[in-house]
């Protein structure tokens, strides 16, 4: 009688449990010497008040998000619709009800938001959904702020990459569909920012070039930004050479009023002006960010993104006091990332490598090595971005807390486990890592 009454107890906790549980979520798997640990230490790393030091706020019809749209090609695993994380995410989000995004389901998820949208005016849905996940701020990478999202909440992180376009792009689209797609919001991009500085197309002369520049980077500053990003690898690749200014001149001189440049002379301009920001930057105390991992599209250059190719920038003397962040990590050349963020100046980003590339399983193995080496210079980021009326932001902000607070307890408990640290070590290690090595950077 006692047994059948267990029985019919535990039946009737089954299906009382949150529906969250039911869902099959990604997981690291942890050696069974550390498992009794990781349990100890996930339920605390959950309370982790988190930074997200790079993500994409905002909604699907929002083109401020993203200057530079990728046009379609094949994606990772864990980005497909098929993966079972956008419904365990869904579902923890929204009462998901359904177990796939197929026709009235991913209705249904549209229908929802868009409803709660109207129920949370202004900044409060984006508020929310940083409350429901644990986020006490999240940078915003965007061309403009949106009035939707909560300044106090929503640091702002500017695209620096338009003024390294000031010549006749259509040498460069004729590359590929992807510099296609890229240039010509380059190039209008470019007119926005002089508008918005009040400098009227190229000044004459180099000189009056980059105090434009300058003026760009500084007028963001005044207006909020925290940092300039660069998402240059998605354009051309990290061998920047170190042309003198009369070679830099020489081109603007010859460009400035039309006339298309020959490749090698776009990238010695692009080369000298890449410098100018980066030492502007250190000036200004604006750390720059830098893409710097596998990319998406059919034409992104592996070889070009390799951090190794921006060594000699990054150890130049000249550009000690810029704070470099490279963002995501540098993936899949996250070994020679985590060596060069040793460097007093560079900090490590875990976004997109760790939220949507990698399964928490695979991302435990990079975050172990990477806590090997610099703890203190390894920052969390999600590189949550929209995609449709369905999925989007939300979900992938989700992925990213839920691949990190995993993965991270469980590398944690692994070190523990191989006596590499000790527990309260390991929890100084997770506090660092999402929340106070990014935060640190903005104080
Ligand atoms: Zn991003």
């Amino acid at each position: 009688m006692r047994r059948v009454l267990f029985f019919c107890l535990l039946l009737f906790a089954f299906f009382l449990l949150p529906s969250s549980f039911l869902v099959a979520q990604s997981r690291p798997l942890v050696s069974p010497s550390a498992t009794p640990i990781y349990q100890r230490l996930l339920p605390q790393v959950a309370r982790i008040k988190i930074f997200d030091h790079h993500a994409h706020p905002g909604w699907a019809d929002d083109t401020e998000v993203d200057p530079a749209p990728v046009p379609p090609s094949v994606l990772p695993l864990r980005l497909r619709e098929e993966n079972p994380d956008w419904v365990a995410a869904a579902r923890a989000l929204f009462a998901f009800p359904f177990s796939d995004l197929k026709g009235t389901h991913g209705r249904w998820l549209a229908d929802k938001k868009a409803a709660l949208r109207k129920s949370r005016p202004g900044p409060q849905y984006f508020d929310a959904l940083l409350d429901q996940l644990g986020v006490e701020t999240s940078v915003a990478n965007r061309i403009t702020m949106a009035d939707y999202l909560d300044p106090r909440r929503f640091k702002w992180v500017f695209y620096i990459d338009p003024v390294l376009f000031p010549f006749d792009t259509s040498g460069l689209a004729a590359r590929n569909p992807d510099q296609a797609a890229f240039m010509p919001n380059q190039t209008k991009l470019l007119r926005r920012l002089e508008q918005q500085v009040g400098a009227g197309g190229h000044p004459p002369g180099l000189a009056a070039y980059l105090s434009f520049v300058t003026r760009v980077l500084e007028d963001h500053q005044r207006r909020g930004a925290i940092a300039a990003k660069f998402e240059i690898a998605y354009f051309r690749s990290f061998v920047f050479d170190d042309p003198p200014p009369e070679t830099a001149a020489a081109v603007y001189d010859k460009y400035r009023s039309g006339g298309v440049p020959a490749a090698a002379e776009y990238k010695t301009f692009q080369d000298f002006v890449f410098r100018h920001v980066v030492a502007e930057c250190g000036r200004l105390h604006l750390p720059v960010h830098i893409h710097s991992s596998a990319g998406a599209g059919d034409y992104f250059s592996l070889a070009g993104v390799n951090v190794l190719n921006l060594e000699p920038v990054l150890r130049d003397l000249r550009y000690s006091s810029t704070t470099f962040v490279l963002i995501h990590g540098g993936y899949p050349f996250e070994q020679p990332a985590i060596l060069m963020a040793l460097m007093k100046n560079v900090w490590l980003d875990s976004s997109a490598t760790g939220s949507f590339l990698l399964y928490p399983q695979e991302f435990k193995d990079v975050l172990r090595r990477w806590f090997a080496i610099a703890p203190e210079k390894v920052t969390y980021g999600s590189d949550a971005f929209p995609i449709d009326e369905r999925i989007g932001a939300e979900e992938l902000y989700w992925f990213g807390v839920h691949n990190a607070r995993t993965a991270t307890a469980a590398a944690l408990a692994e070190m523990i486990a191989a006596r590499e640290i000790t527990e309260s070590q390991a929890m100084a290690i997770a506090r660092g890592y999402l929340h106070d090595n990014a935060a640190g950077l903005y104080r």
